[in-house]
């Protein structure tokens, strides 16, 4: 691992998308992140039949007003499709036992990238050099010393340093504010701006039911159920094909009170939620994954766990510039001036960072 111009902190779809910005500016980089798979937010289940498809336990959806995120999904040779809305939803109220079925049109209109959402963290990571990619690589400290940044990277086992002349940040505000408080480039105003924004769907748990097919579609249901009572407040159609059909549902228990939820209850808990929503069928599941997003120190800060969930929002126009002098940059998804938080947003905060460290060398 040598000295290198650029170190990227974090490979989700940000750190991805800057190392192929980079790349196409002639940089030199390297790219660490703390877990074993880059995708960071993007985590993908594979299919039982291998083919390349993924269930999803972070975004499965892309807006119809998200353009460049449309934009990179037909470059990378993936498509998208409608998200299944088609037949009736089902609505749980307080106090009424038997759920309602209504009547309903799609509402939605947003899309799904076959194969997963994965799938485009997959595509993305073709184009990119491998020996720029580093997994299981915690930056721990980073440190300022003349004209460039000594990186503190540990792998597992040892902490190695490596000098760089400027920094991108791929990584929530909060997760900065929180692992390098005290750094001395890290002023109070900026710690406070970085500490004020909340990172988006950190605190969520996303729970994945997959069974042999959607078999609610034969009885005209769309998969959708709202509900009131719980342990699930929104129940989708996840299915990646005919023969692979799944539910994912998103739990209404606040992250702080999840905690001391043991995972296995919380999962019988949803799937008899999903037998009285969608009959005996549901039962016959194949497999449940549970994934809390709270409970991932990478993504989630104590903060997030102790807020009820809102959109981040971060005046990146009060320190960007200040911190582009310094060439330290901020890529992740929350830092984005529109769209802030979602797939989109990360890559509008990608071009912007970009934007200003190449202009810097102008
Ligand atoms: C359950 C859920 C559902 C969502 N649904 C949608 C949706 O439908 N549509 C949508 O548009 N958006 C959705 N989002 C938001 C979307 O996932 C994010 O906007 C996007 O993935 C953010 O990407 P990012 O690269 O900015 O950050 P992240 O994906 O958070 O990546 C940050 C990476 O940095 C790494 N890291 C952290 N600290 C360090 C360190 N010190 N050293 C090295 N690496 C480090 C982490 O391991 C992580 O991999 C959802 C999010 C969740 C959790």
């Amino acid at each position: 691992m040598n000295n290198t111009e650029v170190v990227i902190i974090g490979g989700g779809l940000s750190g991805l998308y800057a190392a192929g910005e980079l790349q196409r500016h002639n940089k030199n980089y390297l790219l660490f992140d703390t877990k074993p798979t880059l995708g960071g937010r993007i985590a993908g289940i594979p299919s039982s039949d291998n083919t390349e498809q993924y269930y999803d336990l972070g975004p499965s959806w892309v807006f119809p007003h998200h353009l460049r995120m449309q934009e990179l999904v037909s470059k990378l040779k993936l498509s998208l499709y409608e998200q299944f809305e088609h037949g009736d939803v089902l609505f749980q109220f307080e106090n009424i036992k038997q759920p309602r079925r209504i009547d309903s049109h799609p509402t939605q209109n947003v899309f799904r990238i076959k194969g997963g959402t994965f799938n485009l963290v997959k595509h993305m990571l073709k184009e990119l050099n491998p020996k720029n990619l580093y997994v299981k690589h915690k930056v721990t400290k980073i440190e300022q010393v003349n004209n460039f940044y000594r990186v503190h990277i540990f792998d597992g086992t040892q902490t190695r340093a490596i000098n760089c002349l400027k920094i991108l940040f791929a990584i929530p505000p909060r997760i900065i504010a929180r692992d390098f408080e005290g750094s001395a480039w890290l002023s109070p105003s900026l710690q406070q701006s970085l500490f004020s924004s909340q990172t988006w769907m950190a605190a969520q748990a996303k729970i994945l039911v997959t069974f042999d097919k959607p078999f609610w579609r034969e009885q005209t249901l769309s998969g959708q159920a709202f509900s009131q009572q719980g342990p699930m407040v929104e129940v989708h159609d996840a299915s990646l094909s005919d023969n692979e059909g799944a539910l994912f549902g998103f739990i209404g228990m606040p992250a702080a009170q999840r905690i001391y939820e043991p995972t296995k209850e919380l999962k019988q808990a949803c799937i008899r939620q999903l037998g009285v929503l969608f009959g005996q069928q549901a039962y016959k599941f194949n497999k449940c994954y549970l994934k809390d997003w709270a409970k991932d120190k990478d993504i989630c800060t104590g903060q997030d766990q102790s807020e009820g969930s809102r959109h981040p929002i971060i005046k990146t126009s009060l320190f960007s510039k200040e911190c582009a002098l310094q060439n330290m940059f901020f890529a992740g998804s929350e830092f984005a001036e529109e769209e802030a938080g979602y797939l989109e947003g990360a890559l509008i905060a990608v071009e912007k960072a970009v934007q200003l460290l190449t202009n810097n060398e102008k």
